[in-house]
């Protein structure tokens, strides 16, 4: 058992004055992992007071300075690669695979920030005038539980960039991991302020960042429903917003495609992290003369995925994060019964043998029409939905008719025409032949998957604010 009673405020590690404890309990069994001591909202306004303090000289720091504290950061978190995946794995309940990948990308992530600060013009011409792209100043970050220190890093190396300062507030579920990548950054030797932690619940610390009139900027990824309290929350301060939220993503199974690559590639796009990743591909669309083989060939892949102990090398889906998430699926498998899709596999229940932990069987729905609520609604688990088309135009319809717009994915063996298709779907992110993350390129949603973008240039100009000086 683990008591995490610290937060990161103005340099140090504090015991909070919020009083109140967060039980951790493990996906995987059920058992109590831990305890974690949650902050108020004084806890929050001193965090957002010490990073107020410090923007006002980590804001005139060199590019040269924040590199270097970028690359100290990234040394310490090298440093403690066993401590990351076993954390994620036990306290998240993510694969071994997946957690894997994703602490490659979390360090890979601040290669890319040094390398767009190495390019990046802070000062630009545009008309007669010179431009200074300045730093917004203290910026709010609030996060989920279903990549917690890929968020942290991805965030909070992109306000660094800026020359901004930050408050976090993570999931209270995730403080294992919070507690890792603070010491890191503890480590890392920043100036005191310029980054606090502040563990704590949405409706307590995530309200007061939104609300504060020091918080100049909001980065916030999670549900849809919340990036709307925060937008409407930040309004009233005329707060910067960059909401990445939920996603319903489509995936095109041209006519042309090769099945036997699309269809275990649709697969992973569906099942990554455990189905609990905001662009994952839920709605796969194929050909309705190809139903037959795609039914075949999604039998076959989904009944070798193996599901289990998210430690086991072999696993392919783990646990849902917490027994919340577990009814949340569960009952959505059951609305699709009830709207009358067909189950082509899975179903309601645990999988023989896991019964302790928070176990989905992987399920595929065929039959499904678009307007169905397993089609429209996010549901943050390993459940798709296969819908067929008759021509590219529908598919391309059927794509597009959804309130979000996060990411897509396209197939086909003629590449020109993956590209057609691609150019006509609106979301921010089209996978053309394959799954891929450039982090140079800007990730974010069309409608209501969000407002703005991360990554690239792009996401550092969301940290930035245009200042024209006209001579
Ligand atoms: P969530 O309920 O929206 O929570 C996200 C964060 O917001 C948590 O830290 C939460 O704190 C906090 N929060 C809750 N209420 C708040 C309030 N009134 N004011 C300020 N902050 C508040 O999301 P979730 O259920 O944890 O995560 C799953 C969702 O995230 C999915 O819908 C998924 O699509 C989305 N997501 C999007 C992306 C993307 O990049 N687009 C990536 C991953 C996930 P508590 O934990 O204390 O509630
Ligand atoms: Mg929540």
């Amino acid at each position: 058992m683990k008591t995490i009673d610290k937060i990161y405020i103005n340099g140090e590690f504090i015991t909070p004055q919020g009083t109140e404890y967060f039980d951790l309990i493990s996906p995987t069994t059920n058992e109590q992992l831990g305890k974690v001591r949650l902050g108020n909202q004084k806890d929050t306004q001193n965090a957002i007071s010490a990073a107020k303090e410090a923007f006002k000289t980590f804001s005139k720091t060199t590019t040269a300075e924040r590199i270097q504290y970028l690359q100290n950061i990234k040394t310490s978190i090298e440093k403690r690669k066993n401590e990351f995946i076993d954390i994620m794995i036990e306290e998240y309940g993510g694969t071994l695979q997946f957690v894997t990948m994703s602490y490659e990308y979390m360090l890979k992530g601040f290669d890319s920030t040094i390398d767009l600060l190495n390019t990046y013009n802070f000062t630009k011409t545009m008309g007669e005038s010179e431009v200074q792209m300045t730093p917004l100043g203290v910026v709010g970050i609030i996060i989920p539980w279903n990549s917690s220190n890929g968020f942290i890093s991805s965030k909070l190396s992109t306000a660094i960039a800026a020359g901004c300062t930050a408050v976090i507030k993570p999931s209270e579920m995730s403080a294992q991991q919070t507690q890792l990548i603070a010491e890191c950054l503890h480590e890392a030797g920043l100036p005191k302020g310029v980054f606090n932690i502040v563990n704590g619940l949405g409706e307590i610390v995530g309200a007061e960042i939104s609300r504060n009139p020091d918080i100049a900027k909001i980065s916030f990824t999670g549900s849809t429903n919340v990036g709307k309290i925060i937008a409407k929350e930040a309004v009233d301060t005329m707060k910067r917003v960059t909401l990445e939220l939920g996603g319903k993503s489509p995936n095109i199974i041209l006519d042309d495609a090769n099945l036997d690559q699309a269809i275990p590639l649709a697969l992973i796009a569906a099942y990554m992290n455990s189905r609990q990743a905001c662009v994952a591909g839920t709605r796969l669309l194929v050909p309705e003369s190809r139903l037959d083989e795609v039914k075949q060939l999604v039998k076959e892949t989904v009944s070798k995925t193996i599901v289990g102990d998210p430690k086991n090398a072999a696993t392919a889906v783990g646990p849902m994060v917490s027994t919340k998430q577990y009814e949340r699926v569960q009952n959505y498998i059951q609305i699709g019964i009830n709207e009358g899709a067909e189950l082509l596999i899975g179903g309601p229940g645990k999988p023989a043998g896991l019964e302790k932990g928070n176990f989905v069987k992987p399920t595929v729905f065929v039959n499904v029409n678009n307007q169905m609520r397993i089609a429209r609604e996010e549901i943050f688990g390993p459940v798709l939905s296969i819908i067929t088309y008759k021509t590219e135009e529908e598919a391309i319809e059927i794509a597009n008719d959804t309130t979000y717009g996060l990411q897509a994915y396209v197939s086909s063996s003629d590449e020109k025409r993956a590209h057609k298709v691609a150019s006509q779907i609106s979301a921010g992110r089209v996978q053309i032949n394959g799954i891929g993350h450039d982090p140079m390129a800007p990730f974010g949603g069309f409608k209501q998957s969000g407002i703005g973008r991360e990554f690239g240039s792009l996401g550092l100009e969301a940290y930035l604010e245009p200042k024209a000086l006209i001579r």
